[in-house]
C-alpha cells in the first residue's frame, strides 16, 4: 500500500484512541466518565429542529448554492450585525460543513506551500493538521511567560517574511481564557499594517463568565470588509449545542469568499441544505436557549474550580469563557498521555492529554456535561492521584480501593 507523504504527515488522535478504550470499557460495563467531550449535552433549540423538520418533510431536498442558501445568508447577516455591529453583504459570507471546513477553505484559499500560519498555544488540535493540509508550516508560539495568555512579543519574534496568517481563538479551546481587549486591539492592528490575515475563530464568543466580554475584532479596524485582514469564523455547534448538524460560516472580502466558493463547489458542492434549514431556525428564533447554556455552563465552571481547589499538587487558572479548563499536572508527571491513559484505567475517567494542544503536562477537563459526572469525576481523579484523598471509592455499585500510593 502506497501513501502519500502528505496524508502520512496528518497526525493521529490521542483522543479518538481515548475514547475508543472508553467506548470498550464501557462496553465491559464499566462506569466511565467522559471529562473530555466537546460539545454541550443539551438538545438543539426547537426551532432548529422544527425548521429543518419543515424542509425534510417537503420532500425536496437539493443541492443549494455552493455558498449557502440566501435565507441562512440573511439569518447570518442579521447576527453579524447584532453581535458584532458589523453590516455585510451576502458577498462577504460563505456557509461551510462545520466551522472547521471555513477554516480548510481559508487555508486552502490563501497559503502558498511555505507560507507559514502562527498558531497561538494553547491551540485546537485541528489548526497545525489544517495547515499542513495545504503544504502550509504552523508556527506554535506559547506565551514566554507561561500563561495562557498571548504576548505581543512573543508573536513579533516569531513573524518572518514568509507569515501569511494569525489565527486567534478567544474565548479559548482548550485554556477556557478571554484574550484582553488590549491585546485583541493590538494584533488587529498589527495584521491590518503589515497585510497578515488574521483569523479570528469566534465558535466560542457568548460562552463566557462572570461579565467577561469577547470583544469583536471588526472594533479595532477602520478598514471596510473589502480591505479588511480580519477573517470572521463563527457556527452553530457549540453555541446552540449543534455540534452534529454540521453548519458554520465565515466572513471576509468578497473577493476571497469567491476564491473559497469555488474550493468548497469542487469538494463538498454545498452544505447539507436540511441542516442550512436547522441552523437558520436556531439562529432566527429565541436566543434567550443560548443565555441558559451559558449560564448552565457557568455554574458548571464554579463546580469545577470548587472541586478543583481541593485536589493537592493540581494549578488551575479560571476559565472565564468555553466549556474546558487546562489544569496543570506537572507536580504528578510530564507525560500528559500517560497521565490521561492512567486515570482512564484507574479512575475510568476520560481526559484529553494537554500535549494535543502544546501543553504538555497539562490535561484538558470539559465541564460541558452534567454536574454530577463533574463533581464524580473529579473525585475519582483524587482518589487516583492525591494521597491525602480517601483510599476507598465507589464506582457505579462497586467498591474501589486504591493499593498504588
Ligand atoms: N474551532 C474550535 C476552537 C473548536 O473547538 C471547534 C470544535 N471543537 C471548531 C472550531 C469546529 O467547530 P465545528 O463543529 O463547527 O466544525
Amino acid at each position: 500500500m502506497s501513501i502519500s507523504q502528505l496524508a502520512r504527515s496528518i497526525s493521529d488522535s490521542p483522543t479518538l484512541r481515548l475514547n475508543e478504550e472508553a467506548r470498550l470499557l464501557r462496553e465491559m460495563g464499566r462506569p466511565v466518565i467522559h471529562l473530555g467531550i466537546g460539545e454541550p449535552k443539551n438538545k438543539a433549540p426547537i426551532t432548529a429542529i422544527l425548521s429543518s423538520a419543515a424542509k425534510l418533510n417537503s420532500g425536496e431536498v437539493k443541492y443549494t448554492p455552493t455558498d449557502g442558501t440566501p435565507s441562512l445568508k440573511k439569518a447570518i447577516i442579521r447576527y453579524t450585525e447584532e453581535n458584532y455591529n458589523k453590516v455585510v453583504a451576502p458577498e462577504n459570507i460563505i456557509v461551510t460543513s462545520g466551522a472547521k471546513q471555513s477554516l480548510y477553505n481559508v487555508m486552502y484559499g490563501i497559503i502558498n506551500p511555505q507560507d507559514e500560519v502562527i498558531i497561538l498555544a494553547p491551540y485546537w488540535v485541528s489548526y497545525p493538521e489544517i495547515v499542513k493540509m495545504v503544504y502550509g508550516v504552523p508556527v506554535i508560539v506559547a506565551s514566554k511567560d507561561g500563561s495562557f495568555y498571548p504576548r505581543m512579543e512573543d508573536i513579533l519574534e516569531a513573524v518572518s517574511s514568509y507569515t501569511k496568517a494569525i489565527i486567534v481563538n478567544s474565548p479559548n479551546n482548550p485554556s477556557g481564557a478571554v484574550f484582553p481587549q488590549e491585546f485583541i486591539g493590538e494584533i488587529v492592528e498589527f495584521c491590518e499594517r503589515k497585510g497578515i490575515y488574521l483569523i479570528m475563530d469566534d465558535i466560542y464568543h457568548k460562552l463566557v463568565f462572570d461579565g467577561v466580554v469577547a470583544v469583536p475584532a471588526y472594533q479595532f479596524t477602520q478598514n471596510d470588509i473589502e480591505s479588511t485582514k480580519l477573517i470572521i469564523v463563527n457556527g452553530v455547534s457549540k453555541l446552540y449545542g449543534m455540534t452534529g448538524f454540521r453548519i458554520g460560516w465565515l466572513i471576509a472580502g468578497r473577493k476571497l469568499v469567491k476564491v473559497m466558493t469555488n474550493v468548497q463547489a469542487q469538494i463538498t458542492s454545498c452544505p447539507a441544505e436540511v441542516l442550512q434549514a436547522a441552523a437558520e431556525g436556531a439562529l432566527n428564533g429565541m436566543q434567550s436557549y443560548v443565555e441558559s447554556l451559558r449560564l448552565t455552563i457557568e455554574n458548571n465552571r464554579n463546580v469545577v474550580m470548587q472541586e478543583l481547589k481541593t485536589f493537592n499538587g493540581i494549578r488551575v487558572v479560571k476559565p472565564e469563557g468555553t466549556f474546558y479548563c487546562l489544569p496543570d499536572f506537572r507536580a504528578y508527571t510530564n507525560n500528559s498521555v500517560e497521565m490521561a491513559d492512567f486515570l482512564l484505567k484507574k479512575a475510568l475517567v476520560v481526559t484529553v492529554p494537554g500535549k494535543e494542544f502544546g501543553m504538555e503536562g497539562y490535561l484538558r477537563l470539559s465541564y460541558a456535561g452534567s454536574v454530577k459526572d463533574i463533581t464524580e469525576g473529579i473525585a475519582r481523579m483524587k482518589w487516583a492521584l492525591d494521597p491525602a484523598s480517601p483510599k476507598e471509592i465507589y464506582m457505579g455499585d462497586r467498591k474501589m480501593t486504591r493499593d498504588w500510593l
